[in-house]
Parts: C-alpha cells; structure tokens; sequence
C-alpha cells in the first residue's frame, strides 16, 4: 500500500457517511430498526410528513436523540481527531448528524446534514441544543411555534455555508479520505470527485463496492475502525522513522 501522498499532504479532508457511526452502534438510515420499521425513511424525514404528523415525526426523533446521547465515538472518529492534530490543515466533512465527530475531539467538522440533537423554531428560528424531547411536540419558548429538528430533510437543500465550506475544502484538498459511505446520494457524492479532479489523492474505507472505488487511489475493504487505524500506523511510522 503505497500511501505517501497522504504522508506528504498537508491539506487533508475526510468525508464520513453512516459507515463510521454505525461502530458506534447507531442504526443506519436505511437499517433503523424495532418500531419504525414499518416507515420509509422518507415518511418520517420530509417536510410534509412533519406538516402531516409532527407528532409523530418528533416521536422517531425522540427515539433517535436518545440513541445518540447513550452511544460513544468509535474507533475512527478517534483516529480522525488524532489525525486533525498531525496535519497543519484537517477538516472533516460529515453526512452524520450525530455529533460523534466533536465528541471524539475534532473541531474542524462540517455538518452536512445539520445535527439531530438540535432543534429550531418554525416561527421564529430561534436554535434549542439540546433537543428539548421531555414533551412532544416541542414548542418554542418564544413564540409557540412547532420546533422542528435541525436537520436536512429529503426534498430540502443543504445548509448553504456548509457547502460552500465543503467544496471549498475538497477543491483544495492534498488528500481526502471517504470513509462508510456509499457515495450515492448527491450532491455530497460530488465531493470526492471534485477533489480527485484537483489532483487530490483519494483513499475509500468502505466493506463494498461503491461509484468512488473506480476513482480511488486506495481502496480499503475494511470497517472504518479498522481501515483507519490500518492507514494512521502507516502514516505515524513514516513521520516517526
Ligand atoms: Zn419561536
């Protein structure tokens, strides 16, 4: 495995999917399971099954907070926060709305998708982190309005300076890492492709085959745990030797 491109980076970008926080024990989008199997993930997380049934929608979120406040950052969003202390610019793009990033140690994180632990006022905008989830369905302290979470929605665009941020990164990235994502859902599948088109040297952790494994420097068939720390030791024990 010849990774000395990413030993010389010194612009480094990791872009996270559901992959990563799966080894922290949090379900898929497409794999929740219990109760809400019966849903698609696009009845429970679009702007018109809030309008229909925020009640319920809130109720799904409830459940999913609750997942992600008892679980504990996996093996490789430590090795991305020891990795973003290495290298003189790290940032990491993450499609998670979980916060483990931040809670490994990272502190150049772009959030995609915007954050389930947070909520925001559908009246007057107004920004609840935590998520108040002890009734349901919040209500904004303020003005009474419907809280909402502070996520992305099927059928609604990205957070504008996120993704600016995001491509601004990619474009100008020595070497991004695209770790536990499939890569499918555009526009993020963008990212790696634009950063490749920059000259970027990019290395996919993912355990299938996926669109960027054909445009991948390196490709891992691994966890992203394991596929981490296989590239981390690599890179200390150049610097180090
Ligand atoms: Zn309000």
């Amino acid at each position: 495995m010849n990774i000395s491109p990413l030993i010389s980076a010194r612009r480094v970008v990791a872009l996270t999917g559901a992959g990563i926080s799966k080894e922290s024990g949090i379900p898929t989008f497409r794999d929740s399971d219990g109760l809400w199997k019966k849903y698609r993930p696009e009845e429970l997380a679009s702007p018109e099954a809030f309008r229909k049934n925020p009640q319920m929608v809130w109720e799904w979120y409830a459940w999913r907070i609750q997942l992600v406040r008892n679980a504990h950052p996996s093996r490789g969003h430590i090795v991305l926060a020891e990795m973003e202390r290495h290298y003189p610019e790290f940032h990491v793009i993450t499609q998670n709305v979980d916060g483990l990033h931040q809670r490994a140690g990272s502190r150049n994180v772009v959030e995609l998708h915007g954050r389930i632990d947070r909520a925001r006022c559908t009246g007057c905008g107004r920004v609840y982190e935590p998520a108040p989830i002890e009734d349901i369905p919040p209500v904004c302290s303020e003005c009474n309005a419907l809280l909402r979470p502070d996520v992305v929605w099927f059928g609604e665009p990205l957070p504008p300076d996120a993704w600016e941020m995001a491509v601004e990164l990619a474009s100008q990235a020595d070497a991004m890492l695209v770790i536990g994502t499939s890569a499918l859902v555009y526009p993020a599948a963008h990212l790696p492709v634009l950063a490749k088109s920059r000259g970027a040297f990019l290395v996919e952790i993912n355990p299938s085959y996926t669109p960027i494994s054909s445009l991948a420097d390196i490709t891992l068939r691994t966890g992203a745990g394991e596929g981490l720390d296989l590239i981390w030791k690599e890179v200390k024990e150049h610097v180090e030797g």
